[in-house]
């Protein structure tokens, strides 16, 4: 390896979800080796060492972003971000790990599609994932893969669809028996809250009464179809004690949900995105075609434009817990397979390169939360959900070298002429992010700097992990222990039992004068 595998952070100001200290930072091997004052020898640098320059900066753990689906065939077209430009974007937007989903085809096996997935990303990655695995459908096998996945493949969580009818939808009953085998298993139970039966309803109703455009995506599948949704797989994974996590968080009502659900005791969490975050869904009424349908995502984005603020308000104090994108990007080419019927547009929206600044404008700029809270949602908290902490989502001695050197005055302007990301749109155009990553550091190589990539495909690696993250489960275990209902032991009924009959004569039924036992 010709790049120097020794590099001095110095001078900066790290952040840790629980401390902020100025500090060097000694990477080595990809690894934090030392973290302290004046790690410089007197001298200055030895040969083999480069020296970073991180005075008046942020020196923060590389975000985390919980949520992609790159180069993922969906709605037949396939995302055009690939695992290896989606991965480049990721890096200069200042995130170093992304976990991606491996989606199998109802009746297929759940080992197979993470298999492909494995495939398509070991080349390409340029920087540290995982993957989350979908339950699609439900037997037997799928129960027993699942279980291998944990205990051979690295994977802790599993994704089950409540929407998509048709296509992923699992049913409440299956529902139940995933929640109960991730339980078992120690994963954690993920689901797309929405009611796919009110949104299949309400795309037909939308379609007769002549609403073929974007605005339809969400008029068809308003707040209450996610609220409903979330509420029900919360009460299912609260009936098995499975822990849960609510992926992308889009509306106030099944934000709330969450909430009190989180005050009544539940281990759940909710993963609001960055386009949730950072914009809303007026844009589906906008009066360019294309603009409109660059927006439609599934659960939609919000019409009700207080929905980001509320948002950043529950992940500042603690009601939310991470943040991913759901980044599928689809040109405008793609989106145009529904020009004349909203139901064909692909689903997808951008985001895993503007996660982190969308969120410091919104969230740390904006005096809702602080540097620390900042790292704690995009990056400590899902490595803790996840369980990769404190190897990931966190600067410490033995954490892995995902660095990000942050100036938090400076400012860019989002685009799509100039992001990194593959797609020809972008839905935070023209806004004014304070927050930029000046220096991405991924397993203890600079990656980005000065606004230049130096990436290399396949240099990313999977990244397994382990099942029962104490996290999320050490509540769990304990609940089991003391919380489990007894059965009463009490005297045995010891009277006459009397057996009803309500046996139905051919007459009676002729005559229509069937015999009640409850008039
Ligand atoms: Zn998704």
């Amino acid at each position: 390896m010709a790049a120097p595998s020794r590099l001095l952070i110095r001078g900066g100001r790290v952040v840790n979800d629980d401390l902020s200290q100025v500090a060097d930072v000694l990477v080595e091997d990809g690894v934090v080796r030392a973290l302290g004052r004046d790690l410089l020898p007197p001298g200055g640098a030895p040969a083999g060492l480069r020296v970073l320059d991180a005075a008046g900066k942020l020196v923060l753990p590389g975000g985390i972003d919980t949520h992609t689906h790159m180069q993922f065939p969906f709605m037949g077209a396939r995302s055009v971000d690939d695992f290896h430009q989606g991965t480049k974007a990721a890096l200069a937007g200042g995130t170093t790990m992304i976990i991606d989903f491996a989606i199998p085809q109802k009746g297929s096996s759940l080992i197979k599609a993470f298999e492909t997935w494995r495939s398509w990303a070991d080349p390409k990655v340029c920087c540290d994932y995982s993957l989350h695995v979908a339950v699609t459908w439900w037997s037997d096998q799928v129960k027993e893969e699942m279980k291998i996945l944990t205990q051979d493949k690295g994977v802790n969580s599993f994704k089950m669809f409540m929407a998509y009818k048709d296509l992923y939808m699992v049913r409440d009953e299956e529902l139940y028996a995933a929640f109960s085998q991730c339980k078992e298993i120690g994963a954690i139970a993920q689901v797309h809250a929405e009611n796919g039966d009110l949104i299949a309803e309400g795309a037909k109703k939308m379609l007769a009464l002549g609403i073929t455009g974007p605005e339809g995506h969400e008029l068809c599948r308003p707040e209450a179809v996610e609220a409903e949704a979330t509420l029900r797989a919360i009460t299912i994974a609260s009936a098995v004690n499975c822990p849960l996590y609510i992926v992308h968080v889009m509306s106030k009502s099944a934000a709330k949900v969450i909430a009190d659900a989180r005050r009544d005791g539940k281990v759940v969490y909710g993963e609001p995105i960055a386009a949730s975050l950072g914009t809303d869904g007026t844009h589906y009424w906008h009066k360019d075609w294309h603009h409109a349908a660059h927006h439609v995502m599934g659960p939609p984005l919000r019409p009700d434009p207080s929905t980001p603020d509320f948002l950043m308000n529950l992940l500042a104090n603690g009601d939310l817990t991470t943040t991913g994108t759901d980044h599928c990007t689809f040109n405008t080419c793609q989106k145009a397979l529904g020009k004349d019927d909203f139901t064909k547009i692909p689903n997808g929206v951008n985001g895993v390169e503007d996660r982190m600044s969308v969120i410091w404008e919104k969230g740390v700029h904006s005096g809702k939360m602080d540097e620390n809270r900042f790292v704690a949602v995009t990056s400590t908290n899902a490595a803790k959900v996840f369980n990769l902490y404190p190897r990931k989502g966190r600067i410490a001695v033995g954490s892995d070298a995902d660095i990000v050197i942050w100036d938090p005055k400076a400012t860019r302007t989002i685009s799509a002429r100039t992001h990194h990301q593959a797609v020809n749109f972008n839905i935070f155009e023209g806004m004014v992010c304070h927050g930029v990553p000046l220096v991405t550091i991924s397993r203890g190589k600079v990656v980005y700097e000065a606004g230049v990539l130096s990436v290399t495909a396949g240099d990313g690696k999977f990244i397994p992990r382990k099942p029962f993250a104490e996290y999320i489960y050490k509540r769990i275990k304990q609940r089991d222990q003391t919380c489990t209902p007894t059965p009463v032991e009490r005297e045995p009924y010891k009277g006459e039992v009397v057996t009803l009959k309500t046996r139905e004569t051919k007459e009676d039924a002729a005559a229509g004068t069937r015999k009640q036992a409850h008039p």
